[in-house]
Protein backbone atom coordinates (compact mmCIF):
# COMPACT_ATOMS: atom_id res chain seq x y z
CA UNK A 1 0.00 0.00 0.00
CA UNK A 2 1.29 3.45 -0.77
CA UNK A 3 -0.26 6.64 -0.54
CA UNK A 4 -2.91 6.08 -2.89
CA UNK A 5 -3.78 3.45 -0.92
CA UNK A 6 -4.00 5.14 1.83
CA UNK A 7 -5.61 7.88 0.32
CA UNK A 8 -8.33 5.58 -1.44
CA UNK A 9 -9.06 3.40 2.15
CA UNK A 10 -9.22 7.38 4.07
CA UNK A 11 -9.70 10.13 1.97
CA UNK A 12 -13.39 11.93 0.80
CA UNK A 13 -15.00 9.88 3.70
CA UNK A 14 -16.94 13.11 3.73
CA UNK A 15 -17.14 13.67 0.16
CA UNK A 16 -15.31 16.51 0.23
CA UNK A 17 -17.21 19.10 -2.81
CA UNK A 18 -14.28 19.47 -5.33
CA UNK A 19 -14.34 23.33 -6.16
CA UNK A 20 -11.25 24.11 -9.08
CA UNK A 21 -11.81 27.91 -10.19
CA UNK A 22 -12.19 27.34 -14.06
CA UNK A 23 -9.05 30.37 -14.16
CA UNK A 24 -6.66 27.40 -13.32
CA UNK A 25 -8.00 24.70 -15.38
CA UNK A 26 -6.06 26.14 -18.43
CA UNK A 27 -2.30 27.70 -18.22
CA UNK A 28 -2.77 29.38 -21.39
CA UNK A 29 -5.12 32.11 -20.70
CA UNK A 30 -3.71 35.66 -19.98
CA UNK A 31 -4.40 37.36 -16.98
CA UNK A 32 -6.64 34.72 -15.19
CA UNK A 33 -8.01 37.73 -12.94
CA UNK A 34 -10.87 39.98 -14.21
CA UNK A 35 -10.24 42.92 -11.82
CA UNK A 36 -7.02 43.98 -11.70
CA UNK A 37 -6.89 46.51 -8.31
CA UNK A 38 -3.22 46.63 -7.75
CA UNK A 39 -0.36 48.39 -10.56
CA UNK A 40 2.59 48.00 -7.95
CA UNK A 41 5.83 46.07 -7.98
CA UNK A 42 5.79 42.23 -6.00
CA UNK A 43 9.08 41.27 -4.50
CA UNK A 44 8.39 36.61 -4.27
CA UNK A 45 11.24 35.14 -1.70
CA UNK A 46 11.66 31.22 -2.97
CA UNK A 47 11.70 30.13 -6.43
CA UNK A 48 9.82 26.79 -5.85
CA UNK A 49 6.52 25.43 -7.10
CA UNK A 50 4.47 28.69 -5.44
CA UNK A 51 7.08 31.39 -6.18
CA UNK A 52 7.38 29.96 -9.59
CA UNK A 53 3.55 29.88 -9.88
CA UNK A 54 3.01 33.15 -8.10
CA UNK A 55 5.43 34.88 -10.68
CA UNK A 56 3.81 33.45 -13.67
CA UNK A 57 0.13 34.64 -13.03
CA UNK A 58 1.81 37.93 -11.90
CA UNK A 59 3.56 38.15 -15.57
CA UNK A 60 0.40 37.12 -17.09
CA UNK A 61 -0.85 39.95 -15.37
CA UNK A 62 1.40 42.34 -16.58
CA UNK A 63 2.30 43.37 -12.98
CA UNK A 64 6.40 43.29 -12.76
CA UNK A 65 7.46 40.82 -10.48
CA UNK A 66 10.76 39.62 -8.96
CA UNK A 67 11.76 36.40 -7.03
CA UNK A 68 14.42 35.93 -4.84
CA UNK A 69 15.95 32.52 -4.42
CA UNK A 70 18.34 31.60 -1.47
CA UNK A 71 19.99 28.56 -3.66
CA UNK A 72 21.40 28.10 -6.75
CA UNK A 73 18.40 26.33 -8.14
CA UNK A 74 14.90 26.84 -9.44
CA UNK A 75 12.41 24.19 -7.89
CA UNK A 76 12.83 23.98 -3.90
CA UNK A 77 11.46 21.10 -2.94
CA UNK A 78 11.25 19.80 -6.52
CA UNK A 79 14.53 18.86 -7.90
CA UNK A 80 15.65 15.72 -10.10
CA UNK A 81 19.13 13.70 -9.72
CA UNK A 82 20.60 13.30 -13.40
CA UNK A 83 22.71 10.55 -14.49
CA UNK A 84 23.24 8.31 -11.42
CA UNK A 85 20.80 5.82 -12.92
CA UNK A 86 19.19 5.25 -16.80
CA UNK A 87 16.56 7.68 -16.25
CA UNK A 88 16.07 11.26 -14.34
CA UNK A 89 15.34 11.02 -10.57
CA UNK A 90 13.01 12.89 -8.57
CA UNK A 91 14.73 13.49 -5.36
CA UNK A 92 11.34 15.25 -4.05
CA UNK A 93 8.39 15.73 -5.34
CA UNK A 94 7.68 12.40 -7.60
CA UNK A 95 3.96 11.61 -7.00
CA UNK A 96 0.74 13.62 -8.06
CA UNK A 97 -1.94 12.88 -5.64
CA UNK A 98 -5.76 13.18 -6.93
CA UNK A 99 -6.41 13.65 -10.40
CA UNK A 100 -8.95 16.95 -9.41
CA UNK A 101 -6.31 19.59 -9.08
CA UNK A 102 -4.35 22.16 -10.59
CA UNK A 103 -1.48 20.10 -10.04
CA UNK A 104 -2.69 17.44 -12.11
CA UNK A 105 -4.59 20.08 -14.72
CA UNK A 106 -1.41 21.15 -15.42
CA UNK A 107 0.77 18.06 -15.57
CA UNK A 108 -1.55 16.54 -18.19
CA UNK A 109 -0.89 20.14 -20.36
CA UNK A 110 2.73 18.85 -20.83
CA UNK A 111 1.34 15.46 -21.80
CA UNK A 112 3.65 12.72 -20.10
CA UNK A 113 2.95 9.05 -20.29
CA UNK A 114 2.03 8.11 -16.90
CA UNK A 115 3.03 5.08 -15.40
CA UNK A 116 -0.19 2.14 -16.12
CA UNK A 117 1.46 -0.89 -14.75
CA UNK A 118 0.08 -2.85 -12.01
CA UNK A 119 2.78 -2.48 -9.26
CA UNK A 120 2.46 -4.95 -6.46
CA UNK A 121 3.86 -3.96 -3.23
CA UNK A 122 6.14 -6.63 -1.08
CA UNK A 123 5.61 -6.79 2.71
CA UNK A 124 7.71 -8.29 5.15
CA UNK A 125 6.44 -9.68 8.51
CA UNK A 126 7.34 -11.49 11.23
CA UNK A 127 10.28 -12.62 9.09
CA UNK A 128 8.08 -13.76 6.29
CA UNK A 129 8.07 -12.28 2.70
CA UNK A 130 4.48 -11.50 1.38
CA UNK A 131 3.41 -10.23 -1.61
CA UNK A 132 1.44 -7.00 -1.87
CA UNK A 133 -1.82 -9.68 -3.05
CA UNK A 134 -0.98 -12.37 0.02
CA UNK A 135 -0.42 -9.06 2.69
CA UNK A 136 -3.35 -6.95 1.51
CA UNK A 137 -6.02 -10.36 2.14
CA UNK A 138 -4.28 -10.93 5.91
CA UNK A 139 -6.62 -9.95 8.97
CA UNK A 140 -3.54 -8.12 10.41
CA UNK A 141 -3.91 -5.90 6.80
CA UNK A 142 -7.69 -5.88 7.44
CA UNK A 143 -6.82 -4.40 11.47
CA UNK A 144 -5.02 -1.70 9.83
CA UNK A 145 -7.00 -0.96 6.95
CA UNK A 146 -9.86 -0.58 9.81
CA UNK A 147 -8.25 1.85 12.24
CA UNK A 148 -6.93 4.08 9.00
CA UNK A 149 -10.40 4.24 7.71
CA UNK A 150 -11.52 5.55 10.98
CA UNK A 151 -9.18 8.47 10.68
CA UNK A 152 -11.52 10.66 8.79
CA UNK A 153 -13.98 10.42 11.61
CA UNK A 154 -12.08 10.74 14.88
CA UNK A 155 -13.23 13.52 16.67
CA UNK A 156 -11.62 12.55 20.77
CA UNK A 157 -9.14 14.32 22.14
CA UNK A 158 -5.99 15.70 20.41
CA UNK A 159 -3.80 12.70 20.69
CA UNK A 160 -0.42 11.33 18.69
CA UNK A 161 -1.34 8.90 15.84
CA UNK A 162 0.89 6.79 17.78
CA UNK A 163 -1.39 7.14 20.94
CA UNK A 164 -4.41 6.70 18.63
CA UNK A 165 -2.88 3.23 17.10
CA UNK A 166 -2.10 2.01 20.67
CA UNK A 167 -5.58 2.99 21.61
CA UNK A 168 -6.91 0.62 18.87
CA UNK A 169 -4.94 -1.77 20.89
CA UNK A 170 -3.11 -2.40 17.43
CA UNK A 171 -0.59 -5.43 17.60
CA UNK A 172 3.31 -3.93 18.35
CA UNK A 173 4.02 -5.59 15.26
CA UNK A 174 1.86 -3.86 12.74
CA UNK A 175 2.91 -0.92 14.19
CA UNK A 176 5.52 0.03 11.49
CA UNK A 177 3.36 -0.64 8.72
CA UNK A 178 0.85 1.93 10.44
CA UNK A 179 4.10 4.10 10.70
CA UNK A 180 4.57 4.16 7.09
CA UNK A 181 1.33 5.00 5.66
CA UNK A 182 0.44 7.36 8.40
CA UNK A 183 3.20 8.83 9.98
CA UNK A 184 5.95 8.64 7.00
CA UNK A 185 3.51 9.76 4.63
CA UNK A 186 2.32 12.81 6.30
CA UNK A 187 6.20 13.56 6.79
CA UNK A 188 6.82 13.25 9.89
CA UNK A 189 6.51 9.59 12.66
CA UNK A 190 3.54 8.94 13.79
CA UNK A 191 4.67 10.07 17.41
CA UNK A 192 4.74 13.52 16.55
CA UNK A 193 1.53 13.93 13.83
CA UNK A 194 -1.75 15.12 15.79
CA UNK A 195 -5.09 12.82 15.26
CA UNK A 196 -7.67 16.25 15.09
CA UNK A 197 -5.37 17.92 11.83
CA UNK A 198 -4.66 14.36 10.51
CA UNK A 199 -8.41 13.87 10.79
CA UNK A 200 -9.06 17.65 9.40
CA UNK A 201 -7.66 16.74 6.48
CA UNK A 202 -8.15 13.57 5.72
CA UNK A 203 -12.08 15.00 5.63
CA UNK A 204 -11.55 18.55 4.03
CA UNK A 205 -9.08 16.86 0.69
CA UNK A 206 -10.80 17.62 -2.11
CA UNK A 207 -8.23 16.74 -4.75
CA UNK A 208 -9.48 13.09 -5.45
CA UNK A 209 -8.25 9.66 -5.08
CA UNK A 210 -5.96 8.41 -7.89
CA UNK A 211 -2.16 9.10 -7.29
CA UNK A 212 -0.17 8.75 -10.87
CA UNK A 213 3.28 9.18 -11.52
CA UNK A 214 4.91 9.86 -14.92
CA UNK A 215 6.78 7.47 -16.71
CA UNK A 216 8.95 9.67 -19.13
CA UNK A 217 9.42 13.08 -17.29
CA UNK A 218 10.91 14.11 -13.98
CA UNK A 219 8.69 16.63 -12.12
CA UNK A 220 11.23 19.87 -12.31
CA UNK A 221 11.37 19.38 -16.19
CA UNK A 222 7.50 19.79 -16.37
CA UNK A 223 7.41 22.68 -13.60
CA UNK A 224 9.65 24.35 -15.28
CA UNK A 225 8.29 24.13 -19.13
CA UNK A 226 4.69 24.60 -17.15
CA UNK A 227 6.00 28.20 -15.06
CA UNK A 228 8.85 29.05 -18.59
CA UNK A 229 7.70 32.72 -18.53
CA UNK A 230 8.64 33.24 -14.84
CA UNK A 231 12.13 32.34 -15.07
CA UNK A 232 13.50 35.13 -16.46
CA UNK A 233 12.57 36.77 -13.09
CA UNK A 234 13.94 34.83 -10.80
CA UNK A 235 17.37 35.91 -9.03
CA UNK A 236 19.16 33.28 -7.74
CA UNK A 237 21.65 32.72 -4.89
CA UNK A 238 19.78 35.88 -2.69
CA UNK A 239 18.28 34.58 0.14
CA UNK A 240 16.80 37.22 1.54
CA UNK A 241 17.01 37.92 5.49
CA UNK A 242 15.22 41.47 6.13
CA UNK A 243 12.22 42.31 5.53
CA UNK A 244 11.16 46.07 6.54
CA UNK A 245 7.48 46.92 5.72
CA UNK A 246 7.38 49.52 8.03
CA UNK A 247 7.29 52.55 5.14
CA UNK A 248 5.50 53.05 2.13
CA UNK A 249 7.67 50.70 0.35
CA UNK A 250 8.55 46.87 1.29
CA UNK A 251 12.36 46.80 1.58
CA UNK A 252 14.34 43.69 1.27
CA UNK A 253 17.33 43.15 1.96
CA UNK A 254 19.33 40.08 1.36
CA UNK A 255 22.74 38.34 2.86
CA UNK A 256 25.65 40.93 1.55
CA UNK A 257 23.52 43.84 2.55
CA UNK A 258 21.31 44.49 -0.98
CA UNK A 259 18.06 45.85 -0.81
CA UNK A 260 15.24 45.81 -2.88
CA UNK A 261 12.10 48.08 -3.13
CA UNK A 262 8.83 46.55 -3.85
CA UNK A 263 4.99 47.45 -3.18
CA UNK A 264 4.14 44.30 -1.83
CA UNK A 265 5.91 40.91 -1.45
CA UNK A 266 4.97 37.22 -1.39
CA UNK A 267 7.12 35.15 1.21
CA UNK A 268 7.08 31.05 -0.20
CA UNK A 269 9.72 29.96 2.85
CA UNK A 270 9.20 26.58 4.45
CA UNK A 271 7.50 26.84 7.60
CA UNK A 272 10.76 25.42 9.44
CA UNK A 273 12.75 28.50 7.87
CA UNK A 274 9.68 30.88 9.18
CA UNK A 275 10.33 29.40 12.55
CA UNK A 276 13.64 28.98 12.56
CA UNK A 277 13.25 32.90 12.28
CA UNK A 278 15.84 32.88 9.01
CA UNK A 279 13.85 35.98 7.86
CA UNK A 280 13.88 39.09 10.07
CA UNK A 281 10.76 40.86 9.74
CA UNK A 282 10.43 44.63 10.63
CA UNK A 283 7.70 45.13 12.20
CA UNK A 284 7.67 41.51 13.89
CA UNK A 285 4.60 39.90 12.46
CA UNK A 286 1.30 39.92 13.88
CA UNK A 287 1.22 37.24 16.73
CA UNK A 288 -1.64 35.45 14.81
CA UNK A 289 1.38 34.53 12.12
CA UNK A 290 3.49 33.87 14.71
CA UNK A 291 1.38 31.59 16.27
CA UNK A 292 0.25 29.90 13.27
CA UNK A 293 3.73 29.19 12.36
CA UNK A 294 4.77 27.49 15.72
CA UNK A 295 1.33 25.35 15.45
CA UNK A 296 2.40 24.41 12.07
CA UNK A 297 5.24 20.88 12.21
CA UNK A 298 8.19 20.42 9.50
CA UNK A 299 11.19 18.19 10.19
CA UNK A 300 13.61 15.73 9.58
CA UNK A 301 13.33 13.90 6.18
CA UNK A 302 15.33 11.98 3.31
CA UNK A 303 15.41 10.13 -0.24
CA UNK A 304 17.95 8.02 -0.33
CA UNK A 305 18.92 6.68 -3.74
CA UNK A 306 20.25 3.21 -3.63
CA UNK A 307 21.95 1.72 -6.96
CA UNK A 308 22.41 -2.28 -7.39
CA UNK A 309 24.44 -4.45 -9.76
CA UNK A 310 20.63 -5.83 -10.86
CA UNK A 311 17.56 -5.80 -9.42
CA UNK A 312 16.74 -8.34 -6.62
CA UNK A 313 13.10 -7.27 -6.73
CA UNK A 314 10.12 -9.00 -9.16
CA UNK A 315 9.43 -6.80 -12.43
CA UNK A 316 6.38 -4.42 -11.64
CA UNK A 317 7.46 -4.02 -7.68
CA UNK A 318 5.51 -0.79 -6.11
CA UNK A 319 6.84 -0.47 -2.61
CA UNK A 320 8.47 -2.48 0.01
CA UNK A 321 8.02 -2.40 3.79
CA UNK A 322 10.31 -3.68 6.12
CA UNK A 323 10.26 -3.38 9.98
CA UNK A 324 13.59 -1.65 10.76
CA UNK A 325 15.32 1.75 10.04
CA UNK A 326 13.60 3.09 6.66
CA UNK A 327 9.84 2.63 6.77
CA UNK A 328 9.20 2.47 2.76
CA UNK A 329 11.17 1.76 -0.12
CA UNK A 330 10.14 1.34 -3.78
CA UNK A 331 11.61 0.15 -6.92
CA UNK A 332 12.29 3.79 -8.26
CA UNK A 333 12.84 2.30 -12.19
CA UNK A 334 9.61 0.37 -12.10
CA UNK A 335 6.58 0.56 -14.13
CA UNK A 336 8.78 1.42 -17.82
CA UNK A 337 10.84 4.27 -16.07
CA UNK A 338 13.92 2.38 -16.61
CA UNK A 339 15.42 -0.38 -18.92
CA UNK A 340 18.25 -1.23 -15.94
CA UNK A 341 15.93 -0.95 -12.91
CA UNK A 342 18.14 -1.33 -10.60
CA UNK A 343 17.88 1.72 -8.01
CA UNK A 344 15.50 1.53 -4.97
CA UNK A 345 14.50 5.00 -3.13
CA UNK A 346 14.49 4.42 0.95
CA UNK A 347 12.51 7.53 2.07
CA UNK A 348 12.42 8.40 5.97
CA UNK A 349 11.34 11.12 8.32
CA UNK A 350 10.66 12.27 11.71
CA UNK A 351 12.60 10.47 14.75
CA UNK A 352 13.70 7.41 12.10
CA UNK A 353 15.24 9.78 9.71
CA UNK A 354 16.99 11.52 12.67
CA UNK A 355 18.19 8.72 14.05
CA UNK A 356 19.63 7.42 10.17
CA UNK A 357 20.88 11.00 9.56
CA UNK A 358 22.93 10.94 12.45
CA UNK A 359 25.38 9.10 11.36
CA UNK A 360 25.81 8.65 7.07
CA UNK A 361 28.62 7.00 7.71
CA UNK A 362 26.67 3.37 9.51
CA UNK A 363 23.62 4.59 7.42
CA UNK A 364 24.24 2.58 4.15
CA UNK A 365 24.75 -0.17 6.35
CA UNK A 366 21.86 -0.50 8.35
CA UNK A 367 19.51 0.11 5.50
CA UNK A 368 21.53 -3.07 3.57
CA UNK A 369 20.86 -4.92 6.78
CA UNK A 370 16.88 -4.24 6.93
CA UNK A 371 17.07 -4.90 2.55
CA UNK A 372 19.02 -8.20 3.94
CA UNK A 373 16.39 -9.01 6.31
CA UNK A 374 13.79 -9.19 3.61
CA UNK A 375 15.52 -10.41 1.08
CA UNK A 376 17.56 -13.17 2.30
CA UNK A 377 21.30 -13.79 3.30
CA UNK A 378 23.13 -11.06 1.59
CA UNK A 379 21.19 -10.39 -1.50
CA UNK A 380 20.99 -6.57 -0.95
CA UNK A 381 24.77 -5.83 0.28
CA UNK A 382 26.31 -8.14 -1.98
CA UNK A 383 24.64 -6.25 -5.22
CA UNK A 384 25.11 -2.88 -3.66
CA UNK A 385 27.03 -0.32 -6.05
CA UNK A 386 26.86 3.04 -5.11
CA UNK A 387 24.05 6.06 -3.36
CA UNK A 388 22.84 9.49 -3.39
CA UNK A 389 21.68 10.58 -0.11
CA UNK A 390 19.01 13.84 -0.52
CA UNK A 391 19.26 15.21 3.25
CA UNK A 392 16.32 17.75 2.94
CA UNK A 393 16.67 18.59 6.48
CA UNK A 394 20.24 19.93 5.31
CA UNK A 395 19.15 22.45 2.94
CA UNK A 396 19.40 25.97 4.51
CA UNK A 397 16.90 27.57 3.29
CA UNK A 398 13.89 24.59 3.20
CA UNK A 399 15.23 22.45 6.08
CA UNK A 400 12.44 19.42 6.21
CA UNK A 401 10.57 17.87 3.63
CA UNK A 402 7.12 18.86 4.27
CA UNK A 403 4.29 20.28 7.01
CA UNK A 404 2.39 18.03 9.11
CA UNK A 405 -0.38 18.93 11.73
CA UNK A 406 1.02 18.73 15.71
CA UNK A 407 -1.01 17.37 18.61
CA UNK A 408 -2.93 20.20 19.75
CA UNK A 409 -2.81 22.23 17.05
CA UNK A 410 -5.70 22.73 14.26
CA UNK A 411 -5.21 23.32 9.88
CA UNK A 412 -6.63 26.30 10.50
CA UNK A 413 -3.36 27.67 11.09
CA UNK A 414 -2.78 27.41 7.79
CA UNK A 415 -5.53 29.53 6.95
CA UNK A 416 -3.99 32.12 9.54
CA UNK A 417 -0.85 32.00 8.22
CA UNK A 418 -1.88 33.09 4.68
CA UNK A 419 -4.02 36.33 6.07
CA UNK A 420 -1.90 39.49 4.57
CA UNK A 421 -0.13 41.58 6.96
CA UNK A 422 -1.12 45.12 6.47
CA UNK A 423 -1.94 44.57 2.53
CA UNK A 424 2.02 44.38 2.07
CA UNK A 425 3.20 41.07 3.16
CA UNK A 426 1.29 37.95 2.12
CA UNK A 427 2.35 34.06 2.62
CA UNK A 428 1.92 31.04 0.70
CA UNK A 429 3.94 27.48 -0.28
CA UNK A 430 2.32 24.25 0.76
CA UNK A 431 2.34 24.88 4.67
CA UNK A 432 -0.18 27.51 4.03
CA UNK A 433 -2.41 25.36 1.51
CA UNK A 434 -6.34 24.84 2.76
CA UNK A 435 -8.14 21.07 2.25
CA UNK A 436 -6.04 19.41 3.58
CA UNK A 437 -3.72 19.89 0.64
CA UNK A 438 -0.55 20.70 2.50
CA UNK A 439 2.48 18.74 1.68
CA UNK A 440 1.72 18.54 -1.85
CA UNK A 441 2.80 20.06 -4.99
CA UNK A 442 -0.56 21.15 -5.55
CA UNK A 443 -1.26 22.66 -2.29
CA UNK A 444 2.03 25.05 -3.31
CA UNK A 445 0.28 25.86 -6.30
CA UNK A 446 -3.17 26.69 -4.61
CA UNK A 447 -1.79 28.70 -2.18
CA UNK A 448 -0.03 31.10 -4.54
CA UNK A 449 -3.35 31.20 -6.54
CA UNK A 450 -5.00 32.54 -3.38
CA UNK A 451 -2.13 35.06 -2.15
CA UNK A 452 -2.43 36.39 -5.80
CA UNK A 453 -5.92 37.12 -5.80
CA UNK A 454 -6.08 38.65 -2.74
CA UNK A 455 -2.70 40.96 -3.72
CA UNK A 456 -4.46 41.78 -7.33
CA UNK A 457 -7.84 42.88 -5.99
CA UNK A 458 -6.39 44.75 -3.00
CA UNK A 459 -6.12 48.45 -4.09
C1 LIG B 1 11.21 14.10 -0.32
C2 LIG B 1 9.94 14.78 -0.74
C3 LIG B 1 8.97 14.07 -1.40
C4 LIG B 1 7.79 14.69 -1.80
N1 LIG B 1 6.86 13.98 -2.51
C5 LIG B 1 5.79 14.62 -3.01
C6 LIG B 1 4.92 13.96 -3.91
O1 LIG B 1 5.16 12.80 -4.29
N2 LIG B 1 3.84 14.64 -4.38
C7 LIG B 1 3.57 15.94 -4.02
O2 LIG B 1 2.57 16.51 -4.47
N3 LIG B 1 4.41 16.59 -3.17
C8 LIG B 1 5.50 15.98 -2.67
N4 LIG B 1 6.36 16.64 -1.87
C9 LIG B 1 6.00 17.99 -1.40
C10 LIG B 1 6.25 19.08 -2.44
O3 LIG B 1 7.53 18.90 -2.99
C11 LIG B 1 6.16 20.43 -1.76
O4 LIG B 1 4.90 20.56 -1.09
C12 LIG B 1 6.28 21.62 -2.70
O5 LIG B 1 7.27 21.41 -3.68
C13 LIG B 1 6.61 22.85 -1.86
O6 LIG B 1 6.70 23.98 -2.69
P1 LIG B 1 6.82 25.42 -2.03
O7 LIG B 1 6.94 26.40 -3.14
O8 LIG B 1 5.75 25.60 -1.03
O9 LIG B 1 8.17 25.40 -1.18
P2 LIG B 1 9.68 25.12 -1.61
O10 LIG B 1 9.75 24.13 -2.68
O11 LIG B 1 10.43 24.85 -0.34
O12 LIG B 1 10.15 26.51 -2.20
C14 LIG B 1 10.56 27.57 -1.37
C15 LIG B 1 11.83 28.15 -1.96
O13 LIG B 1 12.13 29.32 -1.19
C16 LIG B 1 13.52 29.41 -1.02
N5 LIG B 1 13.71 30.26 0.16
C17 LIG B 1 13.32 30.00 1.43
N6 LIG B 1 13.65 31.02 2.23
C18 LIG B 1 14.25 31.95 1.46
C19 LIG B 1 14.81 33.23 1.72
N7 LIG B 1 14.84 33.75 2.95
N8 LIG B 1 15.33 33.94 0.68
C20 LIG B 1 15.27 33.44 -0.59
N9 LIG B 1 14.79 32.21 -0.87
C21 LIG B 1 14.27 31.48 0.15
C22 LIG B 1 13.99 27.99 -0.86
O14 LIG B 1 15.35 27.85 -1.19
C23 LIG B 1 13.05 27.25 -1.85
O15 LIG B 1 13.64 27.14 -3.12
C24 LIG B 1 7.57 16.06 -1.49
C25 LIG B 1 8.57 16.78 -0.84
C26 LIG B 1 9.74 16.16 -0.48
C27 LIG B 1 10.83 16.99 0.17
Amino acid sequence: MNRKAFLKKSALAAGGVYFLPQFLLSCKKESPFEDLKFNGTVGIVGAGAAGLYAAYLLRKSGIPVEVFEASDKIGGRIRTLEGFADFPIDLGAEEIHGERSLWYDAVREAAPEFITADLEDIYYFNGVKYTGNEFENSPEYAQISSIIDAIAEYNGSDISALAYANVQQLPENLIPFFNAWVGNENGTDISRIGMAGLAQAEREWTAGEENLMMRNRDTLSVLLELFAIAIPSVKLNTPITNINYEGGKVVLTDNEGNTFMKDRVIVTSSVKVLFDQLIEFVPSLPSLHLQAISNIGMGAGFKLILKFEEPFWPANTGSIYIPGPVPEFWATGDGGRSAANNVLTAFGHGSYAEALLQSPSTMIEAILDQLDDCFGGITASSRYVDHYLMNWTAQPYIRGTYSYPIPGTSNDARALLSEPVKDKIYFAGEACARNGHHGTVHGALESAFFAIQQLVQTP
